[in-house]
């Protein structure tokens, strides 16, 4: 508890003792009322000082002015009892709530607890500690073990096991070593590591996505709107019914029956104002989604707003990239056919046309030619997305890529008929050869497609770049219900658009994939995740959904969050009014005291808080 909160808690206590001494106090008339005007301060002053001003600044129907109103007229019926239990009741109610939000922020700041207090740098052969976000990009740092990696960088020297599992939520060790890419907040397990950094701290992957989760709130969704809109015409609505209870029917029965009973009715109306207070709603809905969002994180999956929790909870279509998604987008070079020239020197020319390429194909053939590239040989370098890449090498035109690429440019090839991914390498207008790679789906794809048909995903579709028979084969290994291959990543976007046409319009279309060169399709889906974004500056960007490693499982329980968070929302939304309305409707016809008022609001409340607690707990799901 912070002080503010322990300062009420004081307060509550004291009340509450004055408040049972007064009522052994065998005294009445204005000698009584000044003594319950004691309690009623102690607890209730900052209420009351809240309503006035919100009347001076004309936002009058808020629930201090509810409980003002309330109270007052409590006070006005000789009921001081129920007058300060109402204040007491309310205050305890609001001390709850302020404890279970700070519980939760602390919950997912514990989540989050991966921002580097400082990074330890090498000024005159002394190591210093600085402020992270003070050091130059290409400065030395220091990581020692139990250390937390301060920005993202290369190993230059050192070998170390990183427990990067408050980015991925994965407990795995990763080791590393000279020459290897690591990312700001892993943890240094063993080992020593000296570390060139790449970037900024600004820049940084832990900077990245402390900034998202952080700004994830102020991306509305529609639940919380909804209760926005709510509260905005409800409680003035409910405010006009009290003071029909209060006046309208008293005058009438005058008018009928001579007797007015106009205090049975204020009291009435005044209950009415107690049990009305639209709190629960009001703070349990953001709250669930603000627990959801944290729990999610703790799991790797990072969600950039509440609107995109609601809206994976309603996807039913789910269209997924290949290469790199459901596959490992690691190639291992196959073979390689009708080379006129020696095969090493197919091999050779595609590494050197990939020299620049991140592709995953390109790693694979740079890799399988394994010899250093002397990268001054190569100019004029251009990617073309779908196709392959071209570049000028030693002042031949130089040519890797596919099919589309060779007719492109009028390279007569040898087409390839066996299964697999197929690589041509032409060199100054003359055919080369080509090289099948192969890749392998990931161990989890299998399992993750059967789940997410389970959990109500009925359409999976899969868009890749690559052939025909290669495309095929995974979607049939893996239970894909629609297949579009041979797709330039512009027709991706065509290809997704058809999809977004025919949907139902009550749900949603995700799209996956692995952030090389889907940018566009990851914007145009109702949700974009990328997956694998350890490192992926332009997935993190275009992307409302982000799993830090590329298990395609992660996408189950984002799935399966988002269901359980927008479950929660629906059950205090239904609880919450379901309970108003009956003890008002019960209000209404005289059957409830305002002591059951009291016990509704701050009863639901409490329960409704609790309830939105549970969506941080998603571990197991
Ligand atoms: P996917 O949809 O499977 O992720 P891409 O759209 O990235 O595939 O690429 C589609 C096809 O374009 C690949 O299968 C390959 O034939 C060709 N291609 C793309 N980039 C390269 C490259 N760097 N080298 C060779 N071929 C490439
Ligand atoms: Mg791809």
């Amino acid at each position: 508890m912070n002080k503010k909160q322990k300062r009420v808690l004081y307060r509550i206590i004291a009340s509450l003792l004055l408040l049972i001494g007064c009522s052994f106090l065998e005294v009445d008339g204005i000698l009584q009322f000044c003594i319950y005007l004691v309690p009623y301060f102690i607890i209730g002053y900052d209420v009351l000082q809240k309503a006035v001003y919100g009347i001076k600044n004309k936002q009058v129907f808020d629930e201090n002015f509810l409980m003002a109103i309330a109270t007052v007229g409590a006070l006005a019926l000789k009921d001081y009892r129920e007058a300060v239990a109402v204040m007491l009741f309310y205050q305890i109610g609001e001390l709850f709530q302020s404890i279970a939000i700070g519980k939760s922020r602390q919950n997912i700041s514990a989540l989050m607890d991966i921002r580097p207090d400082y990074a330890n740098i090498e000024i005159d052969g002394k190591l210093v500690k600085v402020d992270p976000s003070e050091v130059e990009t290409g400065s030395i740092i220091t990581v020692t073990s139990g250390e937390k990696i301060p920005i993202d960088g290369v190993v230059v020297s050192g070998m170390a096991s990183l427990n990067n599992s408050s980015l991925t939520g994965e407990s795995i060790l990763v080791e590393v070593k000279e020459n290897d890419e690591v990312f700001s907040g892993g943890i240094n397990v063993d080992g020593l590591l000296r570390i060139r950094t790449t970037k900024l701290f600004e820049d940084s992957t832990v900077n990245k996505i402390l900034d998202m989760v952080e700004n994830a709130s102020s991306l509305k969704s529609k639940s919380e709107d909804f209760i926005s809109k709510f509260a905005r015409y409800y409680t003035p609505i409910v405010c006009y019914c009290a003071l029909f209870l209060a006046f309208g029917i008293p005058l009438i029965n005058l008018i009928v029956t001579k007797d007015s009973q106009f205090s049975s009715w204020l009291y009435r109306a005044l209950t009415f104002l107690v049990i009305s207070c639209p709190c629960a709603l009001v703070i349990s809905i953001p709250l669930s989604f603000f627990a959801g969002i944290g729990g999610a994180s703790s799991q790797g999956i990072l969600i950039k707003g509440s609107n995109y929790l609601e809206t994976l909870s309603k996807v039913n279509c789910l269209v997924l990239d290949k290469t790199g998604t459901l596959t490992k987008g690691v190639f291992e070079v196959d073979s390689i056919h009708h080379n006129p020239v020696e095969q090493q020197q197919v091999l050779m020319y595609a590494a050197y046309g990939e020299h620049f390429s991140n592709h995953p194909i390109a790693a694979s053939i740079k890799k399988a030619y394994g010899k250093e590239i002397d990268d001054k040989l190569i100019s004029d370098y251009k990617e073309i997305a779908g196709k392959g890449v071209s570049c000028q090498v030693d002042k031949k035109k130089l040519l890797v890529g596919n099919d589309k690429l060779m007719e492109l440019n009028d390279i007569e090839y040898v087409p390839c008929h066996h299964i697999g991914t197929v690589v041509h390498v032409a060199l100054d207008g003359e055919y080369l050869g080509h090289i099948l790679i192969k890749d392998q789906i990931k161990e989890d794809s299998k399992k993750a497609i059967d789940q997410l048909h389970k959990i109500g995903v009925n359409k999976i579709v899969m868009l890749t770049g690559d052939r025909d028979n290669a495309a095929k084969e995974v979607a049939q290994k893996l239970g894909i219900d629609e297949v579009h291959s041979q797709l330039l990543p512009n027709e991706k976007v065509k290809a997704l658009e058809k999809i977004l046409l025919q949907k139902d319009p009550n749900k949603m279309v995700g799209f996956v994939g692995d952030g090389i060169n889907d940018a566009p399709v990851l914007t145009r889906a109702d949700v974009g995740i990328s997956m694998g974004a350890l490192g992926a500056d332009a997935a993190i960007e275009a992307s409302d959904v982000v799993l830090m490693d590329d298990n395609l499982l992660k996408i189950v329980k984002a799935i399966k969050i988002s269901k359980k968070c927008l479950g929660i929302v629906k059950q205090n939304i239904a609880f919450a009014i379901g309970v108003k309305v009956l003890c008002l409707i019960l209000t209404a016809i005289g059957l409830a005291s305002m002591w059951l008022g009291i016990f509704a609001d701050v009863g639901v409340m409490i329960i409704a808080v609790i309830n939105a607690i549970r969506a941080l707990y998603v571990k197991n799901l």
